[in-house]
């Protein structure tokens, strides 16, 4: 029986009708990258590159930050491993990134925002995924991106690393976009214009959406990302893209595996969660069919609010049973 179990979570996860829904893994380090490619993650869809050297009290250097992205591919190789470019800010101070003190932390200089006067920091770790690159499968996102400028700032950012390592931009590396600003949703044919991918960051997207802090208690009943006014805007997201880029659910609902089969059904061709979690999304994703998924989604989109969408998905994962 563990022998079957063991083969069941490294398998894919398949819905009855034959599509196929990756089922990537979070990491913040070399050994949460090891866990997840034992729970069988499909690769890494979002490594939070601030947590990985959140304990330097100095930069880490180009050479440092290239070995430590070789390991992780290297623990999920083949997959593909996404890394985050610096999202410093809001929550994830960082002791060798200046920051100064701002009343409202979560609006301020956060994510690739921090690299708009400055961009050293950003270029160095972007040369790093390069040179990385060169040998392993990784692609790039940068985080709390809001304006086209800031699509821009990332990609000037990236043909000055490339231009540093003296080679062309490696074949493999894919580069896309976090979607975790409402600005950048209802923008995102825009944004996304030349990119290869985006991943939703559905934590900061429901804390912008519904003006509910992320983490505090007394505004907890507001800040669910089963409302429906974040399920619409994932929906959206997806339609606007309308297959033309893959798209990516990062945030911690996509871990949860009664909501996996709902992101899909809204139009995420590709989930990321934690690693704790990957075998239970990959299982339940293969008890439904795509079309049972569009159809909870455009029964929660019909809910009158996150209770009610909560309450849908338990009925379901109760028949499931
Ligand atoms: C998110 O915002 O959903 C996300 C995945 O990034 P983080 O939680 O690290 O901000
Ligand atoms: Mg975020």
């Amino acid at each position: 029986a563990r022998r079957r179990a063991m083969v069941a979570a490294h398998d894919p996860a398949v819905t009855t009708d034959g599509v196929a829904v990756p089922v990537r893994a979070n990491v913040t380090s070399v050994g949460t990258a090891r866990l997840a490619a034992e729970a069988g993650a499909e690769g890494c869809g979002l490594v939070r590159t601030e947590a990985l050297f959140g304990q330097h009290r100095q930069a880490p250097t180009v050479a440092e930050q290239a070995r430590a992205f070789a390991s992780i591919a290297e623990a999920l190789a083949p997959h593909p491993v996404t890394l985050r470019t610096w999202d410093v800010g809001g929550d994830k101070p960082l002791p060798f990134i200046p920051s100064r003190e701002e009343a409202n932390p979560f609006l301020g200089v956060r994510g690739i925002r921090a690299f708009r006067t400055d961009r050293t920091l950003l270029v160095d770790q972007l040369e790093a995924a390069c040179r990385a690159a060169q040998e392993h499968r990784l692609q790039v996102m940068f985080p709390m991106v809001t304006t086209r400028e800031d699509v821009e700032l990332g990609l000037e950012a990236l043909d000055e690393a490339v231009r540093r390592t003296g080679t062309p931009r490696p074949a493999g590396l894919r580069v896309g976009i976090m979607v975790e600003v409402p600005a950048a949703a209802l923008r995102v044919g825009d944004l996304a214009r030349g990119l290869d991918f985006v991943s939703i960051g559905s934590n900061d997207l429901s804390q912008y959406v519904l003006a509910a802090e992320r983490g505090s208690a007394a505004v907890g009943p507001w800040a669910d990302p089963l409302e429906p006014a974040v399920l619409q805007m994932v929906r959206d997201v997806c339609q606007a893209l309308d297959g033309s880029l893959s798209v990516s659910v990062c945030g911690s609902m996509a871990a949860d595996p009664d909501v996996a089969g709902l992101l899909v059904g809204l139009g995420a061709a590709e989930l990321s969660a934690s690693p704790a979690s990957v075998a239970a999304v990959k299982e339940r994703l293969r008890a439904g069919s795509l079309a049972d998924y569009r159809a909870l989604a455009d029964a929660a989109l019909g809910c009158g609010s996150a209770r009610e969408v909560r309450a849908l998905l338990e009925a379901r994962a109760v028949s499931a049973l």
